[in-house]
Formats: structure tokens, C-alpha cells, sequence
């Protein structure tokens, strides 16, 4: 598989970007508390999107491990903090994962590696859900995948219908959690 390398943005050009988005807002990027903001939130912004600068394979480094095991394994209330591309406003929650291995295991700090490799781009829930149980599933060589995120969107909270306690469940189930009820309804009864 080719690595997919996207190159380090350009601190200096985003710091002089926000700093003209100061001026468009009708702030004095002058001002003693606004000096060193351009460049904090170029930072910032960086290490929010430093997934786009990862891959799965490389977080993962090998933390593979062979046994004879082919039972459910389930870790859940991974924290998740993530940015919606709609409105550059973060979302936040948990995730849970739930995966039956064929004979190989993840470390288990892995699985929510690969979900900051995700996480830390501009997404929509959906779509991360998604990409996070393809993900595991490749790692695992799994024989099915179950991933619920529940996250709380700041868009909806601080602006538009301002709806400050709606909170927000995507599911992607893959394989046996898809296709057996029973297997899908143990996975639920874990999380
Ligand atoms: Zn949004």
C-alpha cells in the first residue's frame, strides 16, 4: 500500500491568514492580547489536523500480535475530539469498538490510536465512524467490526439551533456485526 504523505502546512502562511481574519472579524490584530494569536492558533490548527499526517499503519507500528483467540474483544469510552469540516468547530464524545479477531490482536492503546489518525481531520461523524471501522478491520484482519461514536457537536450547540444538550450516535458495523444479529447484540450489550 503507498504511503499517502500530505506535507506539513505552512505555519507562518495560516498565522498571516488569521491575522487577516482578525481584521475581517473588526479586531486590531495590534492589540497586546491579539500579538501572538495568529501564530498560537497556526499551531494549534496543525496539531488538530496532524491525522492527515498519519496512517493507521504507522500508528499501529507493528502492535500486532498472534493468538488462537477468536473472541469478542470491546474497549469503549475512547474520548474523541475531532473538527467539523462544515463549520471549522470541534465535536467531541466517545467512541466505542468492538472487533472479533481471526487470530491476530491490537495493542490495545493502538485502537485509539487509529481513532486520532481519523479524528484529528476535518469530518463529518459519519464519515469517521466509518473510516475508523474499515481501519480496524484492516489491522485485525478482523472476521467483523463494530464501531459507535456519540459525540456532542459545538456547531449545533453555540450556533444555529443552539441545541445544547443533542448529542449525536453513528454506528458502522462491518462483517459478522453486520450479519449476525446475535453477534451485533452482544457487541451492544458491552457498550
Ligand atoms: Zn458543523
Amino acid at each position: 500500500m503507498k504511503k499517502n504523505v500530505v506535507r506539513e502546512p505552512n505555519e507562518g502562511k495560516i498565522a498571516s491568514l488569521v491575522r487577516q481574519l482578525l481584521v475581517e472579524l473588526g479586531e486590531d490584530p495590534e492589540r497586546e492580547g491579539l500579538l501572538k494569536t495568529p501564530m498560537r492558533v497556526a499551531k494549534s490548527l496543525a496539531y488538530l489536523t496532524r491525522g492527515y499526517r498519519q496512517t493507521p499503519r504507522g500508528v499501529l507500528n507493528n502492535a500486532v500480535f498472534n493468538t488462537g483467540a477468536n473472541h469478542m474483544i470491546v474497549l469503549r469510552g475512547i474520548e474523541v475530539y475531532s473538527m467539523c469540516e462544515h463549520h471549522l468547530l470541534p465535536f467531541y464524545g466517545t467512541c466505542a469498538i468492538g472487533y472479533i479477531a481471526k487470530d491476530k490482536v491490537l495493542g490495545v492503546s493502538k485502537l485509539a490510536r487509529i481513532v486520532d489518525v481519523f479524528a484529528r481531520r476535518l469530518q463529518i461523524q459519519e464519515r469517521l465512524t466509518e473510516q475508523v471501522a474499515a481501519a480496524v478491520c484492516d489491522a485485525a484482519k478482523a472476521e467483523g467490526v463494530g464501531v459507535v461514536f456519540t459525540c456532542r457537536h459545538l456547531c449545533m450547540m453555540m450556533r444555529g439551533v443552539e441545541k445544547q444538550n443533542s448529542e449525536m450516535t453513528t454506528s458502522a458495523m462491518l462483517g459478522s456485526f453486520r450479519e449476525d444479529e446475535k453477534v451485533r447484540q452482544e457487541f451492544l450489550s458491552f457498550i
